[in-house]
């Protein structure tokens, strides 16, 4: 009997579990919120749910729920896994962590690299940090000079710096990417004329002319 109860709350939770990444993948708040209480009820991925709930509910504008998921994990103990992206050039890997300088090669050039692309997306119309683009553990005042070092923009600035004009940049990353970096990253392709691949942890992003693959289904 409760072997048989055990495996109908796995399977429930398996089915759950990917409603909430498929339709956070889509675009479907809605679903990705009741998806998420369902998983939450059956105590089941609790890592990955918080996470996602507590990345959802600011981009619906629901501060307050947000808050409570991330206090609810801090009880649980459960922790953001920090963001790691890489690149690979002529055979090297190269690793960068957020807001982690000390680890940078060539760090005081990757953020001279970055200053410069910042003010010239500014020129367009690009705001840092605005409100519901950014996850909501970065604190307000320093949302801005956070965003700005995320593991993807670090890797970015690397290789413009080390990689010839007009070849592809490619990066890896371990988590998704922020809606604020893809947009930064759109922007960026078309300001420096170059094609930029992201592999994140959902899907493939080509960045090409300003847009990307994914059409913003990120
Ligand atoms: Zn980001
Ligand atoms: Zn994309």
């Amino acid at each position: 009997m409760f072997c048989a109860r055990k495996s109908y709350f796995l399977w429930l939770a398996l089915l759950w579990g990917s409603l909430l990444s498929a339709s956070r993948s889509h675009g479907r708040l809605d679903l990705t919120v009741e998806a998420g209480k369902k998983l939450l009820k059956l105590k089941q991925q609790l890592a990955g749910t918080y996470v996602t709930m507590s990345n959802t509910y600011p981009t619906m504008g629901k501060w307050k729920d947000a808050h409570r998921m991330r206090s609810e994990m801090k009880k649980h103990g459960i922790q953001k896994e920090s963001g790691c992206s890489w690149v690979e050039i002529k055979d090297a890997t190269y690793a960068f962590y957020a807001g982690d300088m000390s680890s940078c090669t060539r760090g005081t050039e990757i953020m001279n690299v970055l200053r410069e692309l910042e003010l010239r997306m500014k020129e367009r119309g690009y705001v840092s940090g605005s409100k519901g683009l950014v996850f909501i553990d970065v604190e307000e005042e320093a949302e801005e000079a956070i965003v700005g070092l995320h593991s993807e923009k670090l890797a970015l600035g690397f290789s413009l710096i080390i990689m010839p004009r007009g070849m592809t940049i490619r990066i890896m990353k371990n988590l998704r990417m922020c809606l604020n970096c893809h947009e930064a990253f759109k922007l960026i392709s078309d300001i420096v004329k170059r094609d930029i691949v992201v592999r994140d942890l959902n899907r493939f992003h080509h960045f090409k002319d300003g847009l990307c693959t994914c059409k913003d289904l990120w």
